[in-house]
């Protein structure tokens, strides 16, 4: 079968591999979509500290499928079943993963990133994701297009739940790439009063203005001249300017969310701490998602959110470099692969 394959220092490669074979309470999927996201950029042109020299690894954590095999022991999965696939599983035992943290267990795996994903035209799901119930079930009529990045709204549903969104809320949004225009569809739908987002990028707001959104162009005018006192801000940009002018922004009992990490090696960024202090803020981060966001996340999407509008590029497999090249142009939304 064809695999788009990463290995380091050659980036990534389409390579004829083996279709997997499956054990015991293991899963082999057909992969009907998987959707890029900034963490495939990140490990085409970076590299990934789980993926050493000499591996060579199967990206793609945002995966729909269809069944076409189940191995013994697997009682409530089936063959021709849609499903999703999440990708980070646990022990399944530690404090993080009874918790249903198991993004945080510190034996934690990750399809795409530690072992094989879903830039391929099959995929083994291993048998701890399968027990841990990490394998989603669609319904028979789902896009499998649109549900390839119910994992990436999942991430964005983790952050936006600790900010308490609200009608009596105005929110803020650093970032109006896909993630930024899915907080702002999860903002909307908490019925916040205004909705503002910042970005370099005129076209990208654009988008969001279509959206129901209030824009700011970053560069033709800073943000705290337009804003003050704001209730929730998101800063869904690796960007230290943004993280240290949401503290200005932000409002008494402000709520803000460091949604976006930095690259390895930007320096520490200095804050005004006072500004927490004395406006009593509540700063948080989120990273990634595990299962509980992942039911959410595909519950909006069944039911109460057309994300349509997010896939700009379906593209084969094949064209996976182009995919990622698109990504750095910053014009494209989502890109979706379809082996
Ligand atoms: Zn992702
Ligand atoms: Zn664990």
């Amino acid at each position: 079968m064809k695999a788009a394959v990463f290995s380091s220092p050659q980036g990534v490669r389409i390579v004829d591999v083996p279709v997997p074979r499956i054990g015991r309470g293991e899963v082999l999927l057909r992969v009907c979509a998987a959707s890029l996201c900034g963490t495939d950029l990140r490990i085409a042109r970076r590299g990934h500290g789980s993926i050493p020299q000499g591996v060579q690894r199967i990206l793609g954590h945002e995966v729909v499928g269809e069944i076409v095999e189940v191995g013994e022991g697997v009682a409530d999965l089936a063959e021709g079943m849609l499903v999703l696939v999440a990708p980070n599983y646990g022990c399944g035992k530690c404090r993080f993963c009874v918790a249903g943290a198991q993004h945080h267990c510190p034996s934690g795996k990750a399809l795409g990133i530690t072992e094989d994903g879903g830039f391929a035209e099959y995929m083994r799901v291993p048998e701890e994701a399968v027990r841990q119930g990490n394998i989603f079930p669609l319904p028979p009529e789902a896009d499998p297009v649109m549900f390839s990045f119910v994992e990436a709204l999942a991430c964005v549903v983790h952050g936006f739940l600790p900010l308490s969104v609200s009608f009596r809320d105005t929110v803020l949004i650093y970032g109006a790439g896909p993630i930024g225009l899915m907080f702002l569809e999860l903002a909307r739908l908490s019925g916040a009063r205004e909705v503002w987002m910042a970005d370099i990028s005129p076209s990208r707001l654009e988008r969001a203005a279509a959206r129901g959104a209030r824009t700011i162009v970053v560069g033709e005018k800073k943000v705290k001249d337009v804003l003050r006192d704001v209730d929730v801000v998101i800063v869904a940009a690796p960007a230290p300017d943004a993280q240290r002018e949401a503290l200005e922004v932000a409002g008494v009992f402000g709520r803000i969310n460091f949604f976006g990490g930095l690259p390895p090696g930007t320096p520490e960024v200095p804050l005004a701490t006072n500004l927490i202090h004395y406006k009593e803020l509540f700063v948080t981060g989120t990273t990634r998602s595990n299962n509980i966001h992942i039911r959410t996340a595909l519950d909006l999407l069944v039911r109460q959110l057309d994300l349509s509008y997010l896939v700009s590029h379906t593209l084969p497999l094949e064209a996976i470099e182009e995919g990622l090249r698109l990504m750095e142009g910053k014009d494209a939304l989502k890109v979706v692969l379809i082996p």
